[in-house]
């Protein structure tokens, strides 16, 4: 099945600078070779060497583009095939000639969304975390969630898993021991042996687990409702954000088509602003908070960003959102501080401690990254710059270490119960599958294509 040469225009199609073209299997080199015209040939050419030349239509002679052909020979590549990474010109047309004189070769075959990453897997590169962790990259949303995901690329929680995993394996090694050599009257102690191994690696889940919710927040974005009376500010103090922080607009596939949302970092951690005609809605929503609908808007956000106008009263209004916000992940936004202060502070710290107030000037910009350290101090509590970058947020894996866990609870209080070992026996083989599931060394094979469907056509 894997014997098949594949090939797919890796870079976004679109106007750019360059774009790649990627063929991967036993004949990338060979077919290739018969449409490309430079003063090396490939096929005696070295692993990890680029090539000046150009892509020429083998039947009309005619010379196609001008290109770099970068060369990876079997083992040492991406898939672990051969391949070959083909540089045009970025232009659409270019790099769709290029691949259909490729395509015209019979030994080579469009590959299908995820293929290649797909290949690097079942030869046994990387295993599913890291797999889906190239997902996660491709569509980070900042530069913290980029680095999270490119650590798991790296391997950083297969590791862990790994080493949880290899806890478990000593463990069922002793219980087999000890159903096999019953007489050696060892019972009670294996029956603490395996309370405290299965505490240890439910310790181990735990901490895995705690990072869950950071993980999400860097994967997906906060999502983040700005509410506050009409010319308070809300507006101006978005515009400010994305400029500041160069907002990304991101069509993310997978959701609902033609879904836009919006997104602005700050601190690295990014915020999901719904989409703009929500944020209209939501926005100027204070006179109908009683509104079902506009409350349900703030009931979902993570994040309630209250923009009030420091240079005017409190109106009865916003006393009124100040009680029924209390308790909810808010920060209230004291806006225009370059006017004089008519604002009574106190009134607000009735409902809010000082941590989450900042006053600011969407207008000058100034105290705009006092907001962004009560974000990070609200979501973080400020530590989100420490840390290993090991983060939990892929959903299938969470449900994974959750289940894994409560396998391990089971056994724990089986032992507990006096129940013979043989059963504890399953309980552990069970998390140890589990935890296996989550690098994919016991997924089905329905999970793996589902998952690798999730990329985009030529990675
Ligand atoms: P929104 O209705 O809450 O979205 O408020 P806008 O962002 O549209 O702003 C209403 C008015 O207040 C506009 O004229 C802004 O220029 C002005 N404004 C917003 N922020 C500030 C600020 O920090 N200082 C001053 N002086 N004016 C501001
Ligand atoms: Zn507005």
């Amino acid at each position: 099945m894997l014997s098949d040469t594949i090939a797919a225009i890796s870079t976004a199609v679109g106007e750019s600078g360059i774009a790649v073209i990627r063929v991967s299997g036993p004949e990338a080199i060979a077919s290739v070779e018969k449409v490309f015209r430079s003063k090396t040939k490939l096929t005696e050419a070295d692993s990890h060497t680029v090539h000046y030349g150009f892509i020429i239509d083998p039947e009309k002679g005619e010379k196609l583009e001008e290109v770099l052909v970068s060369l990876f020979r079997a083992p040492r590549s991406f898939t672990t095939e051969d391949v070959v990474e083909i540089s045009t010109h970025g232009g659409i047309i270019s790099v769709k000639r290029v691949m259909d004189l490729l395509l015209e070769q019979r030994d080579i075959r469009l590959a299908e969304p995820g293929e290649f990453t797909k290949r690097a897997f079942l030869n046994g590169r990387i295993d599913l975390s890291q797999a889906e962790a190239v997902i996660d990259l491709i569509r980070s949303k900042s530069d913290r969630a980029f680095s999270v995901a490119l650590k798991q690329v790296e391997g950083a929680l297969s590791r862990k898993i790994g080493e949880l995993r290899h806890t478990l394996v000593e463990t069922l090694a002793h219980i087999e021991v000890n159903i096999d050599y019953p007489e050696h009257d060892v019972e009670s102690m294996t029956t603490e042996f395996i309370k405290q191994k299965c505490s240890l690696v439910m310790q181990g889940i735990d901490s895995l687990l705690k990072t869950a919710s950071q993980g999400k927040i860097l994967r997906e974005g906060i999502t983040t409702a700005i509410v506050g009376r009409p010319n308070v500010g809300k507006s101006s103090l978005l515009n400010a954000l994305a400029r500041e922080n160069k907002a990304i607009v991101t069509d993310i596939p997978g959701t609902t088509r033609d879904v836009i949302e919006e997104f602005v970092t700050i601190n690295n951690i990014p915020l999901k602003l719904l989409d703009t005609a929500g944020i209209r809605e939501t926005i100027d929503v204070v006179e109908k908070i009683g509104v079902e609908r506009s409350k349900a808007a703030v009931d979902e956000a993570d994040l309630i960003l209250l923009v009030l106008n420091n240079a005017e009263e409190l109106h009865e209004d916003e006393i009124l959102l100040l009680k029924q916000l209390s308790g909810r992940p808010v920060i209230v936004i004291l806006n225009k501080i370059d006017l004089p202060q008519q604002l009574d502070r106190s009134e607000v710290n009735r409902y809010f401690p000082e941590e989450a107030i900042v006053e600011l000037s969407a207008k000058t910009e100034e105290g705009l990254d006092h907001l962004e350290g009560a974000i990070s101090q609200l979501f973080f509590g400020g530590e989100l710059e420490s840390g290993d970058l090991t983060y939990v947020s892929n959903v299938r894996h969470i449900a994974l270490l959750k289940r894994a866990k409560q396998s391990l609870q089971d056994a724990y209080e089986a032992a507990d119960a006096g129940i013979p070992i043989d059963i504890m026996q399953i309980d552990v083989r069970l998390a140890w599958e589990q935890l296996g599931e989550v690098v994919g060394d016991s997924a089905p094979d329905a999970l793996i294509d589902q998952i690798f469907s999730q990329f985009c056509l030529g990675k």
